[in-house]
């Protein structure tokens, strides 16, 4: 759609809009945000912001439905449901509605890595930009990792590559996207919130590869519950990444070692030993990452410096010190059941008792096939936040009676110190949003780590 003198209205004022704004306005739109919050309300530095932003010539509707009638395009920041009334109301006159980063993808003249899955995400969008920046250094990483893909797509050049991690919200208006290299990590019940049920929610992760042809490339793990399913709606060439088999074309694991045979040969890259990001979860994510750097021609040396040197990203059953023998690991990312059930089996394969401070913000998720995992791997588990009494019902259900119960982290941390012997490790992985005590989950993970950090010893 060609935007010279074309009226766009973008709805949310948050990073994503904000990017998506400016990008419509390069292209010569004349351009609203729409945002359900009045200017009043937003915080000194978004002011600054809108401020800025109407100086440049965007408008703005803060508080107040602009009449959409007058628009011939409407983009959704991710964060906004296509289900809202305002979208119903577009799409009844005709309007074409998209989201923000099917929009940022029109403009995209760079050859697309484009990597979703429900857990697991940003550290192998991390790990893929790396060895993708290695290969070539005008490598873009974009997305749901923080970097709208509508704020940088114009200074991405035909050479570039773009890594972009997705999210299914993200995914829900992707009608044209079109990456090269497509990988789905994996499918667990999560954000069912928005996309209602599990077949929506595949629905949009599916999505991922529904644009492709058949000399691009599609990355499945084996071992997930949906890949049949996923495997159908296939239109690239299959490459699989699995911990549990030997794929025909893909990366794998044997015997403690990492391979790809991609091209018919199967090649040792390196050993699960050498890998610094611990877990099996992790081990998934550097298969994919494998995967991905194979399909796109990265040279196998390469691949191999990246993958050992790579330390994993903050707050993903992070390494955070040791003291007095006792290991400190930082998993604040973990917001949900599955998550957490990553964090602890993959901590498990250090064969240390763990004792675990969990517990948040209530998302209406199951915890029971976490809590069973309990027995034998967790010494303690020191409970906060607003599912302390959940947590407690699935432990008594499963007979698990180790469990205590604070009013802050800083307690339960203090106490899990204090009862800890060395040989032991304190994971923090709460298997919650952190909403209910915390800013975000960053903020609770920076409080942790910190606090950790000031202990004796
Ligand atoms: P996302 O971006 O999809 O949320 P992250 O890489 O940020 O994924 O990791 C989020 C959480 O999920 C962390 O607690 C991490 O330990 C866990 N995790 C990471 N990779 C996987 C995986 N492949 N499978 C399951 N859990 C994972």
């Amino acid at each position: 759609m060609k935007l010279k003198d074309k009226k766009v209205l973008v709805v949310g004022n948050a990073r994503s809009g904000i990017g998506a704004a400016k990008l419509a306005y390069q292209q010569g739109a004349k351009v609203c945000i729409y945002d359900g919050k009045p200017y009043e309300k937003w915080d000194a530095s978004m002011k600054q912001m809108i401020d800025q932003m109407k100086a440049s010539g965007v408008e703005y509707a803060l508080g107040l439905e602009p009449d959409v009638a007058q628009f011939d395009l409407v983009i959704l920041s991710p964060g906004v449901s296509p289900e809202i009334e305002l979208v119903q109301k577009v799409k009844a006159k005709g309007i074409m509605v998209t989201g923000e980063f099917e929009f940022a993808s029109w403009y995209c003249k760079a050859p697309i890595v484009a990597i979703t899955g429900t857990n697991g995400k940003t550290t192998t969008t991390t790990l893929v930009g790396e060895m993708m920046k290695a290969f070539n250094p005008e490598t873009y990483v974009v997305g749901n990792i923080g970097n709208a893909f509508s704020e940088a797509v114009e200074q991405i050049p035909e050479s570039g590559i773009v890594v972009a991690e997705v999210s299914s919200f993200q995914l829900e208006t992707a009608n044209t996207f079109h990456p090269k290299v497509s990988a789905l990590l994996n499918i667990t019940p999560d954000h069912l919130n928005r996309h209602g049920t599990m077949e929506n929610y595949c629905r949009a992760k599916y999505q991922i590869f529904a644009n492709q042809a058949p000399n691009d490339f599609t990355i499945l793990n084996t071992k997930d519950e949906y890949y049949e399913e996923a495997k159908v709606h296939v239109k690239g060439k299959l490459i699989e990444f699995s911990t549990t088999m030997v794929p025909t074309c893909g990366a794998y694991t044997s015997e403690g070692i990492l391979y790809e045979n991609i091209y018919g040969e199967a090649h040792e890259i390196c050993t699960i030993e050498e890998l610094k990001i611990k877990g099996t979860h992790n081990v998934e994510n550097a298969l994919a990452a494998l995967a991905i750097g194979a399909a796109f021609g990265v040279p196998r040396k390469l691949m191999r410096e990246v993958l050992v040197n790579f330390k994993g990203v903050e707050h993903r059953t992070e390494y955070v010190t040791t003291k007095k023998g006792v290991d400190f690991f930082n998993d604040s990312k973990a917001t949900n059941t599955d998550a957490a059930i990553a964090g602890l089996v993959g901590l498990s394969s250090l064969n240390k008792p763990i004792r675990l401070i969990a517990g948040g913000m209530d998302k209406k998720i199951s915890f029971t096939d976490w809590v069973k995992l309990f027995k034998g791997r967790v010494a303690k588990v020191y409970i906060i936040g607003e599912t302390k009494m959940q947590i407690i019902d699935e432990c008594e259900a499963v007979d698990y009676k180790d469990y205590e119960t604070f009013d802050t982290l800083e307690q339960a941390i203090d106490k899990a110190y204090k009862e800890s012997k060395s040989g032991e490790c304190i994971l923090l992985s709460p298997a919650c949003a952190s909403w209910d005590m915390f800013e975000s989950y960053e903020q609770r993970g920076k409080i942790f780590k910190d606090f950790v950090n000031q202990l004796e010893g």
